[in-house]
C-alpha cells in the first residue's frame, strides 16, 4: 500500500512549512501567512462544529496509525504534524483564545502590509532581547512566539522597524 496521492501532496506542503531551510527570500514576504486555520484547512469564519470536523479530518489524515506506508514517512515529520494539528485545535476551540488569536492575526496582517523589516531571525536563533539597529530592542512576548506558524512581525520599542521571526 502507498500513501494516496492527495495526502502525499498535502504532506509535502506541510513539510515545507516546518522544515523550510531555504534562505530568506523576498518572495516569502508576499505569500499568504500560514495560520492555525491553514493547519486545520478551514476558513477563518468557521463555526466551532466546522473546526471540530476539520480537526478530526486532519488528525485522521496525518496520524501515523492511519497511514499504511508510515515507513516512507519521516517519523519526526509525522509527529510534528500531529502536534501542530492538535495545537491548532486546542487554541481555536476555546472562544477566548480564538478571539485573541484572531486579533493577533489582524495585527500581523496590518504589519505585513506596511512594516519596514529591520531584522530577520529564525526562532531557534532568537535572543531574548533581540537588539534593533537603532539601539533599542524588539518587543517579543513568549505568548506571541507560541502563535507563530511560519513567521511573524514584532515592533521595535523605540523606532518604526520590525523584526521578522521565522518558525
Ligand atoms: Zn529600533
Amino acid at each position: 500500500m502507498t500513501i494516496p496521492c492527495e495526502i502525499r501532496s498535502w504532506l509535502s506542503g506541510f513539510s515545507h512549512l516546518f522544515f523550510s531551510l531555504k534562505p530568506l527570500q523576498c518572495a516569502v514576504r508576499t505569500r499568504h501567512m500560514k495560520t492555525y486555520y491553514t493547519i486545520l484547512d478551514c476558513p477563518e469564519d468557521a463555526s466551532l462544529a466546522e473546526l471540530k470536523r476539520a480537526y478530526f479530518a486532519q488528525i485522521r489524515r496525518v496520524h501515523p496509525d492511519k497511514i499504511d506506508d508510515v515507513e516512507q514517512l519521516d517519523e519526526s515529520l509525522a509527529d510534528n504534524l500531529v502536534t501542530a494539528v492538535s495545537k491548532a485545535w486546542n487554541l481555536l476551540k476555546d472562544p477566548e483564545s480564538r478571539k485573541k488569536y484572531d486579533c493577533w492575526l489582524r495585527e500581523q496582517r496590518l504589519k505585513e502590509s506596511r512594516a519596514v523589516i529591520g531584522e530577520e531571525v529564525k526562532l531557534c536563533e532568537l535572543d531574548i532581547d533581540e537588539p534593533c539597529r537603532c539601539g533599542g530592542y524588539f518587543e517579543v512576548s513568549e505568548a506571541e512566539l507560541d502563535q507563530i506558524v511560519d513567521s511573524a512581525l514584532f515592533d521595535c520599542a523605540h523606532c518604526s522597524l520590525c523584526l521578522k521571526i521565522y518558525a
